[in-house]
Order: structure tokens, then C-alpha cells, then sequence
């Protein structure tokens, strides 16, 4: 494990704009913000790639040997999840609680390491309170005449230093929520005043509740202290969310609040954003129901995490395709590592760690998972080609290899049955993954199944299809796969 130590890792700062090498502050302790969801809806599969990209980071350093000290966050209070509760005739407490359920069911499916905190924004508000006071004794903040709070935007020189926004450009391009109350256009809330019917908690300002950004700053400062090593989310959080968190944080410490910023590219669908509006919201459960985790983590991969991925069902497949084709390899091996000679590892050795090398410099490199896939496909075909050349020793040491490097991407980590359920909760063909042993029967039993074999085949002959596919299709489910050449039918077990 040692050498990765030599191993730099390169990231894209949206901070700089540019990729540089990541050093944690404090050696090999990384503190990790990740923006988590607002819980008004069921997560859609924009919100599963963000996740997963920055679980495959977590997954990376970790293996790596860092200790990462990981956040991600609930928004449980927000306009959109009071609208939803008016909409269905209940309160915000409980829209909340069932989509954040949701959201834990999900992350749970999509195999997201957990993280070490998942703080909700309501169980924070005297934090809150407390740094908007700070906010107000430094002079950044004001409370307006009807007890909201805004921070003033125009007090904080380096306001748009993240998303590159300059301060007249949104006046003009009027992004920004409009009040009456506010002293400048561009000011956000900290607090808002209550309204009639709305949840609310005391604070010096009357009664009311947290603004949206203001939570993330204090809770991140809560668990990962005032500057931390790393703060993610999807792009569209970059303006107002994260230009707002930074200048509100760095108002109230004079400090750093996150080094290096990772934002992940957005999922659109035919090319357009998803939205309510527009009716084409993918939910990630939805999804589930026709692919497993694995495949939809090989999917948000497959492209970089910076680059917008424009959804289709086609490329789901294509990477359920794909993700199999690399478990068959490692099915295959396994099943013949018992034939195989006892050996030494030899020059495969060199040829491993040269793979490992490879794999663990691409995600070093802005984190190129298309590359690290990539390289797991050179490993898998490489072990195919040389399969019965090689020795015990070297057949498991690239299934082991294969598994190892899987595991920073969250694939490969099922056996062959758990595989195969997977598959078949979801309706799909298994027979790829039966074993290609011949059928271990003797007697009577192997003279039955040849009997029956032989006779659909002559009901093959007299075209008499429908039968044969019965017969086909009961056999399968007993477990026999017949597979039609032009040598005749052949049968395989699976297991
Ligand atoms: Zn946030």
C-alpha cells in the first residue's frame, strides 16, 4: 500500500479553475462536504451521479489510506418542501421525513459509502443563529424591516470569486430572488421572517426560519471546522449555493471555508434539464427497478465526472453490457481455477502491478473513471486470452486485482449468485452467467435429460416451435440452459 504514497492526486479546483494536485491540510486527514438533497422529492438519477462521483472519490482516498472525515447533508426546511406540503394537505415535517427515507433507501441501493455525518438543517438552528450573529456583529449581514435577514453582498469583495459572476452582471441578469426588503438585489436570505402557517423557531430577530445557503456553512463548520480540505456538489449548486456558502463562512471566520472545490457535470434528458415543467424527472428508483446498482454506477462513470451526460436507456444497457462482460470474465476464471496448474506468479506479477499502476494513475488524473474502466477491460481480456495458460496462483491474482480496483468504483462486487438474483429480480436472462461445465449426471438422470433434449429437437425439425420453446423455458427455470448451435443443442448448468 505504501508506494501510493508517491502517487499525486489531481483535481479540478472550480475555485482556481484549474487541476491541482490535492493536499488535505492536515497530512492524510481529508474533511469532505458533499451538498446533499433538499427532501421535497424522490431523487432523480442527476442527483445519483453527483452522489456517486463523489463516492467514488471517497472510495479512492480511502483506499488510498486517508482518513476521511465525511458530511453530507439534509436540507429538511425550504420553500419548495412547504409548497409540497401544501400540495398534499400535510405538513413539511412530514414530506421531509418521507423522501429523506427515500433518499436512505436509495444511497443504501446505489452502494454510497455512508457518510460519517448526515446532519438535517433543522436540527441546527441555533448554529445557524449563532453565525448569523456573527454575520450581523461584523457588519455583513442586516435585519430588514420585516425581520428577514439578508447578507449584503457588496460587503464581501471577492463575491463571485467561485462561479465567476460579477455583482452588476446579476443585477442585470436579474438570477437573483427578488424582495422588497432587500438593500441590494443581489443580497440572499439568511433568515426568513414567519409566515402565517409556515414552521418557525425563535431567533433575536423574531420568528422564522434558516435561508437555504446558510445552513451547509454551519453545518460544515459544526463537524469539519471553519476551512475544510474539500466541498462538492452538482454544477447548478456552484451559483447561488456554494458562491453564497463561501461568502457567508468566509465573512464570519476571515478564513478559508473549502480549498478545493468538486462539482459534477448535470444529467439532461434529451438534452434538456430535468424539471418539473417539463414532466421529464428520471426518479432514481424508477431506474432501479430495470437496472441494478452496479450498472447504474458504471453508467455515471463511464463518462467524466465533469462532462453533462445526456440520459438514455441505450447507454444503461450498454453499460449493463459491459459490466457483465467483466463479471463473466471473473465467473469463468473462477470456475477454472480448479483445473488449473499449481504455479508461481511468474511475470504475470509485473504485468498486475503495472495494471494497478495504470488504473491508479488515471483516477489520480482529475479522477478519469472512463480510463480506470477502461484499464479494467485491458485486465479482464488479458485474463480471458491467457485463461488456460495460466497457473492457479496467476488466475487468482488477476480475479483478485479485478475485484481490488473494482471496489474504488463500487462494481464488481457481487459473487455469481448474487449477480445472477440481481438479474433475476429484475426479469433478465441469467443464462450468460451459467457455468459451462458439462452437466455432472449419471444414469438415468443424464438419459432423461438427453431424452428430452433429443425431442425437442425433433420438434424443432417438424417446426413445431412453440413446444420446443416450453420445453426450453421449463428446462431453464429448473435450472438447465439449452442453447441451440449449429452442432446441435448443447446444456449447461448454472448454479
Ligand atoms: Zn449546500
Amino acid at each position: 500500500m505504501k508506494y501510493f504514497g508517491m502517487l499525486k492526486i489531481r483535481i479540478y479546483n472550480t475555485l482556481t479553475k484549474q487541476v491541482e494536485e490535492f493536499k488535505p491540510l492536515d497530512n492524510m486527514k481529508v474533511k469532505a462536504y458533499f451538498c446533499g438533497p433538499t427532501v421535497q422529492d424522490s431523487p432523480h438519477i442527476g442527483h445519483a451521479r453527483a452522489y456517486i462521483s463523489f463516492d467514488v472519490f471517497i472510495r479512492f482516498l480511502k483506499y488510498l489510506g486517508y482518513q476521511v472525515f465525511y458530511v453530507r447533508n439534509i436540507t429538511d426546511i425550504d420553500d419548495k418542501i412547504i409548497a409540497k406540503a401544501k400540495k398534499l394537505g400535510i405538513t413539511p415535517f412530514e414530506v421531509a421525513e418521507k423522501y429523506a427515507r427515500e433518499f436512505y433507501e436509495v444511497s443504501r441501493e446505489l452502494k454510497l459509502i455512508p457518510p460519517n455525518v448526515e446532519p438535517r438543517a433543522t436540527g441546527h438552528i441555533p448554529e445557524i443563529i449563532e453565525l448569523i450573529k456573527k454575520l450581523l456583529a461584523r457588519g455583513y449581514a442586516y435585519v430588514a424591516d420585516n425581520g428577514d435577514v439578508y447578507f449584503n453582498v457588496s460587503k464581501f469583495k471577492e463575491y463571485g470569486k467561485l462561479s465567476g459572476q460579477k455583482l452588476e452582471q446579476l443585477i442585470a441578469g436579474a438570477r437573483i430572488e427578488p424582495s422588497p426588503h432587500k438593500r441590494n438585489p443581489a443580497d440572499f436570505a439568511l433568515w426568513k421572517a414567519a409566515k402565517p402557517g409556515e414552521p418557525n423557531w425563535p431567533s433575536p430577530w423574531g420568528r422564522g426560519r434558516p435561508g437555504w445557503h446558510i445552513e451547509c456553512s454551519a453545518m460544515a463548520m459544526k463537524y469539519l471546522g471553519e476551512t475544510i480540505d474539500i466541498h462538492g456538489g452538482g454544477m447548478d449548486l456552484i451559483f447561488p449555493h456554494h458562491e453564497n456558502e463561501i461568502a457567508q463562512s468566509e465573512a464570519a471566520t476571515g478564513k478559508i471555508f473549502a480549498r478545493y472545490w468538486f462539482h459534477v457535470g448535470l444529467v439532461t434528458v434529451k438534452k434538456e434539464k430535468m424539471s418539473k415543467s417539463l414532466g421529464n424527472i428520471v426518479a432514481v428508483k424508477d431506474v432501479l427497478k430495470e437496472f441494478d446498482a452496479e450498472t447504474i454506477r458504471y453508467w455515471a462513470i463511464q463518462t467524466h465526472y465533469r462532462k453533462p451526460i445526456d440520459f438514455s436507456l441505450e447507454q444503461l444497457k450498454n453499460a449493463e453490457k459491459a459490466l457483465d462482460s467483466l463479471y463473466i470474465t471473473i465467473f469463468k476464471a473462477k470456475e477454472y481455477l480448479g483445473k488449473a496448474p499449481e504455479g508461481e506468479l511468474g511475470e504475470e506479477k509485473r504485468t498486475l502491478e503495472n495494471y494497478k499502476r495504470e488504473f491508479l494513475e488515471a483516477l489520480s488524473n482529475d479522477l478519469n473513471t472512463p480510463k480506470a474502466l477502461a484499464i479494467l477491460h485491458k485486465i479482464a481480456e488479458e485474463l480471458s486470452k491467457k485463461l488456460k495458460k495460466l497457473s492457479k496462483s496467476q488466475i487468482a491474482a488477476y480475479i483478485t486485482l479485478l475485484r481490488e480496483l473494482g471496489g474504488i468504483l463500487g462494481i464488481l462486487e457481487q459473487n455469481r449468485e448474487q449477480r445472477i438474483e440481481e438479474k433475476k429480480k429484475r426479469g433478465k436472462d441469467v443464462s450468460k452467467f451459467a457455468t459451462s461445465e458439462k452437466l455432472e449426471m449419471k444414469g438415468l438422470a443424464k438419459d432423461l435429460l438427453e431424452l428430452i433434449v433429443n425431442v425437442r429437437s425433433e420438434l424443432r425439425k417438424r417446426k413445431i416451435y412453440d413446444l420446443a420453446d416450453k420445453i426450453r423455458e421449463e428446462l431453464r427455470e429448473l435450472g438447465i440452459i439449452l442453447e441451440d448451435t449449429r452442432e446441435g443443442t448443447i446444456w449447461r448448468i448454472t448454479v
